[in-house]
């Protein structure tokens, strides 16, 4: 069966969990996936290292690596850029590991289009006041950018149905194990295993030239 890894897109309000979700599913499954650590120029939040949440850079290294082609894909979100660096996603799909991106809507369309095989996953709370509760809970943004994540929020609602699957983020242990199974079940699928189903054609047919 298939055995090179699935690059997966993961989105979700900013808010929804998807942050912990995701750190969750790693330590649980080391193995099997690996997460593409993103460059974005803004600032670090308190307790954020550079190359563990984010590569932090200047605006100016940014738009080299846009130059270089050095990013999957890139987007504006807030005020700031956001992108994939290229080469650790490509190395460890080649590996066979399963590479999640979280990355926001505008970037996981630009994903999609180039990469037509990528999984795309929505994380969403059960509903929308308890977004707003997290954001304001999470203590780390002034009222202003917690009012423009809202708005990106209205904004990002509108692209969810374009995702493969929808993650209802309400109890964390169990969120992590129906993501995985999402996953996982996802490298059954027909168009994922080409080479296997034209080889079982292959030796059918020899075989039944033998019969
Ligand atoms: P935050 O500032 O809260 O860490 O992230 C803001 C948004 O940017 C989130 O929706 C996050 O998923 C998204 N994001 C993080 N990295 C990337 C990236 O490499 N590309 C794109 N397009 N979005 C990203």
């Amino acid at each position: 069966m298939n055995t090179k890894g699935i690059l997966i897109v993961v989105s979700g309000f900013s808010g929804s969990g998807k942050g912990t979700l995701m750190k969750e599913l790693l330590s649980r499954y080391p193995d099997t996936y690996a997460l593409s650590i993103s460059a974005t120029t803004r600032s670090p939040r308190a307790g954020e290292e550079h190359g563990r949440e984010y590569f932090f850079i200047s605006k100016d290294e940014f738009e080299k690596m846009i130059a270089k082609d050095q990013l999957i894909e890139y987007a504006r979100y807030v005020e700031n850029y956001y992108g994939t660096p290229r080469e650790y996603v490509e190395k460890k799909l080649s590996e066979g590991k399963d590479v999640i991106l979280e990355i926001e809507i505008q970037g996981a369309l630009k994903v999609k289009k180039a990469f037509p095989d990528t999984l795309l996953l929505f994380v969403t709370p059960p509903n929308a006041a308890e977004l707003r509760d997290r954001l304001v809970g999470r203590g780390t943004e002034t009222m202003d950018v917690i009012k423009s994540r809202l708005d990106r929020a209205c904004e990002e609602a509108e692209g969810m149905d374009s995702y493969d699957y929808l993650i209802v983020n309400d109890e964390l242990e169990a969120c992590v194990q129906k993501m995985h199974e999402i996953i996982q079940g996802e490298h059954q699928r027909s168009f994922r295993n080409k080479d296997f189903m034209k080889e079982i054609k292959e030796d059918l047919e020899r075989l039944k030239g033998e019969e």
